[in-house]
This record gives structure tokens, sequence and C-alpha cells, in this order.
């Protein structure tokens, strides 16, 4: 959770290594974050835990909470492409299609095992695995899925997960099934969902050529300036892949350029051939265009 109290300025970084044996998102959590600290008014010692990225104020309340920090670094253009590119791929491996994916396969296996004339002994066994464990984590994660797409699809607060009629309707349908809180849905699971559908379209562009980058700008009704990137395929589907909140900053080209930049360098080695602008003069592009030439 960010704080805007806290002074960063004062600030103190620790010395803040993973362990050794660590899974390798919870080492990726000390490559965006630091553990760090500052001493109140009443000389008390403040553990908090601020992003990496180069000049990003984030800050996050101690325990260091690895779904925030994960979810923040997927998204904070002060982060390495590169290494904003290694998180989103975490996310999107962790997320609900994924895992069911996986579950797939490893149904799939015991069913081809259980087929086997030599494995007859584990005829039950594989039953078990298939229509209790497995298949009963499986079928948690699809409902968690439809959840997920249900309320980003209807646009529904998330909120709605509070609410005792919303935990009674799954008590009904799916006794066996805990529902999710709205911090899971809007921390960890929709992150990680966007991160692989985000993922799959850049595999997708990355295999094709003469794309077209396109932005513009946009607001919000908070209002937020935002400036929306798009890639064009030459069959004309549209991927959105990128949405920059630009609330507080000039929209120079130079600016505009250093989006694109990132986009480009995010994704990986794009074909680009046309760079379209929207309502801006010759005068405006020549410094950007410059740069590319
Ligand atoms: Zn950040």
């Amino acid at each position: 959770m960010n704080d805007t109290f806290v002074p960063f300025d004062k600030l103190v970084d620790e010395i803040d290594k993973p362990k050794a044996s660590g899974r390798p998102a919870d080492k990726l959590v000390y490559k965006v974050s630091r553990q760090c600290y500052w001493v109140n008014v009443d000389f008390e010692k403040i553990v908090r835990f601020r992003c990496l990225g180069n000049g990003c104020r984030m800050t996050w309340a101690a325990p260091r909470n690895k779904t925030r920090v994960l979810k923040h670094a997927g998204q904070c253009e002060n982060i390495a492409p590169a290494l904003r590119r290694e998180v989103n791929h975490c996310l999107g491996n962790a997320s609900l299609s994924s895992k069911i994916e996986e579950d797939e396969v490893v149904i799939a296996q015991a069913q081809q095992s259980e087929s086997s004339p030599r494995a007859s002994t584990s005829l039950s066994s594989s039953k078990e695995i298939i229509f209790t464990k497995i298949g009963r984590e499986q079928q948690a994660r699809k409902i968690s899925l439809t959840v997920v797409n249900l309320i980003c699809g209807a646009g529904l607060a998330v909120s709605i997960a509070k609410y005792d009629e919303w935990k009674a309707f799954f008590q009904v349908v799916a006794p066996y099934y805990t529902p999710m809180s709205s911090s899971t849905i809007e921390d960890q699971h929709i992150p990680a969902e966007a991160a692989r559908i985000r993922n799959i379209q850049i595999d997708e562009l990355k295999k094709l050529y003469n794309l077209t980058v396109s932005f513009d700008g946009g607001s919000t009704r908070f209002p937020q300036s935002v400036e929306l990137i798009h890639i064009t395929t030459p069959e004309r589907e549209v991927y959105f892949v990128e949405g920059h909140e630009a609330s507080d900053k000039s929209h120079t080209a130079e600016f505009i350029r250093d989006i694109i930049l990132d986009v480009s360098s995010n994704s990986m080695s794009f074909k680009y051939l046309f760079i379209c602008f929207a309502g801006v003069g010759a005068d405006w592009s020549r410094p950007f265009l410059a740069h590319f030439i």
C-alpha cells in the first residue's frame, strides 16, 4: 500500500538479500524492492519497503507483500524494461489460466497412465487424483477464473467479493469452494491474467513484420491524462499494448519517443515500419523522427 506520508527522502536502505534457497518469484521480489527504514519523531524505527525503479517513490509497509510488490513492478515505468518483462513473465505463469493449463497436462498424463496395460494397479489412485485432489483444485481455479472474467468483463466493483450475499451464493452452488477476497482478486489474479494476455500478445506480435505502432492521448473521468499505445498488424488486427498515465508530464516529442522506445524494448524485436502521430505538426515530430533515422 502506498503511503503518501512516508518521508521518502529520509528512507535509509538496509542490506536486503533473498535466501539462496528461495523460489524464483521470491528472488524477483528482491530485484524490484528493498527493505529500508526511517525514524519518526518518537525515535521509533519504521520499516518500509521501496520500489527499486529509478525515481519511483512507491513504498510499502512491512511485512513485504510479494503480490503487491510484483503487481506494481509489472507496471512501474521506472523499472528497466527487461526486468519488468521478467516480472510479467513470472506473473503470467502464476495466473489462473496458466495453472489450469498445467492441471490439464497432469490430468491427461494420469489418464494416459490409467489406460496403459501396465498400470492396472494405479487405476484407482489415478481416478482418485483426477476426481478428488487435482480435479477439485482445477475446478476451484476455473471458478476463480470465471469470477475474474465476470468482474472484468462486466466492469463490476471488486468490492462485491466482500458481500455476505456473494459468499452465500458460492456456499449454495459450490460448497467446497472458498471465495476469493477482493484484495486477492485485485492484487493477484487480475494483474496475473493481464500479464498472461500481454505475454501472449507479445509472443504473437514478435512473429510478424510491418507492424504499425500508434498512440493517442485521452483522459479518464478522474481526470487523468493517459497515453494509449496500440500496435496494428498487416491484417489490421489491433492490439492494445500500453496505457501510460501521464497527468503530471509534458507531452513532448521526447516523452512520446521514450514511451515508444519503452514499448519496443519491453516487447523485444518488434519490426516497426510505421509510427503514427495524432494531431501533431511536423515541427513537433521532427526531433522525434530524428532519433530513429
Ligand atoms: Zn516503482
